[in-house]
């Protein structure tokens, strides 16, 4: 394997503190790999790093052949190097073929060449091509995550690192999501994935590395790790947190304030997160709103003792909640 991108005892945080310590990464050409683990471990952090988003402390990145640790963003990216943060990171107020455009405009991309390469990114995503003058903002929340991955293929990048592109999409957009990634190194396009639909990633994945605590676990293929159930299904993978926003001008109170937004996270047995995802997979509908609806009926069918009957009924549709998979 000729490595492309190649990580050598990259230690790396926030201010002086060190959240990534020492790793080694490769990612070759024609690949995708998989970089996973528990919330927090620290694989975005990684990719802020390479992408020059945040420094090294230590350690060095090289790609394709030449030394990037630490350098900025923008000459990154004009390597080749291409970062799709978690999150999207689009704009609004820009209708999609604006947003390509001015995609190509910042990678420098000749007026004929972004003509082809339009043509190329709606026929990849057919769903833009429908959406081409509709402001990105107003897009679902699948469409967006394809411009995203869209606007990063307009530059032809030969990596791109893609951060949770599945992040609060029905399981159903997600596969589809995952059979458009698998096809990126047939386009000269190798892919590092970081991601919490696990099974989908180590589906399409060659190599995976697993991230714990900033130092990595397990390095190899991933279809060996994909047949080690206990680390795919495993508990530390099974955390959904669930934001409770009480926003509503109804309830009593001052709870029109959006800063009493709270977040729990809720651990589940492995067989009950099979049993939720596969039913979310049959219904299409996100895991978090799953677990969301469960824990509305669960409190609504729960009395609580300090609480009158009256009360709680005026209380409960006051409560917007939402969850997200994390
Ligand atoms: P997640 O799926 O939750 O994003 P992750 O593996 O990507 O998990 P990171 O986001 O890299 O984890 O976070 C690693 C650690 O760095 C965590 O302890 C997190 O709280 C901390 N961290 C992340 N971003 C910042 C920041 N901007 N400033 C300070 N600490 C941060």
């Amino acid at each position: 394997m000729t490595a492309l991108l190649e990580v050598k005892g990259l230690r790396t945080g926030y201010g002086r503190i060190p959240v990534v310590f020492g790793i080694d990464l490769e990612v070759g050409e024609s690949e995708v790999v998989a970089l996973l683990g528990a919330n927090g471990a620290g694989k975005t952090t990684t990719l802020r790093a390479i992408s020059g988003v945040i420094p090294a402390f230590d350690g060095e990145v090289h790609f394709d052949g030449r030394p990037i640790t630490s350098a900025a963003p923008d000459k990154i990216a004009r390597l080749g190097l291409l970062h799709v943060p978690e999150g999207r990171g689009i704009f609004p107020s820009l209708a999609v073929e604006e947003t390509l455009r001015l995609a190509a405009a910042m990678a420098a991309v000749g007026k004929a060449d972004t003509e082809d390469r339009l043509h190329d990114a709606f026929e990849t995503f057919p769903r833009l091509a429908e959406r081409a003058t509709q402001t990105a903002g107003t897009l679902s929340g699948g469409e967006q995550q394809m411009l995203a991955l869209a606007r990063g293929l307009i530059a032809r990048p030969k990596l791109l690192m893609i951060d949770e592109m599945s992040q609060g999409l029905a399981p159903t957009v997600v596969a589809g999501l995952f059979d458009i990634v698998a096809g990126f190194p047939a386009r000269g396009t190798s892919v590092l994935l970081v991601e919490q639909f696990v099974g989908q990633a180590l589906a399409i994945a060659d190599r995976a590395y697993v991230l714990e605590k900033g130092v990595v676990s397990f390095e190899g293929p991933a279809a060996k790790l994909a047949a080690d159930e206990e680390f795919v299904k495993g508990s530390y993978l099974g955390d959904v947190a669930v934001e409770s926003i009480h926003a509503s001008g109804d309830a009593p109170g001052p709870v029109e304030s959006a800063l009493l937004a709270e977040q729990v996270t809720v651990r589940l047995p492995p067989a009950l997160l099979r049993s939720l995802e596969e039913r979310a997979q049959r219904e299409g509908v996100p895991l978090p709103d799953l677990v969301r609806q469960a824990i509305d009926d669960a409190m609504a069918s729960t009395p609580t003792p300090a609480t009158t009957p009256s009360r709680r009924k005026a209380a409960t549709p006051s409560r917007k909640r939402r969850a997200t998979r994390k």
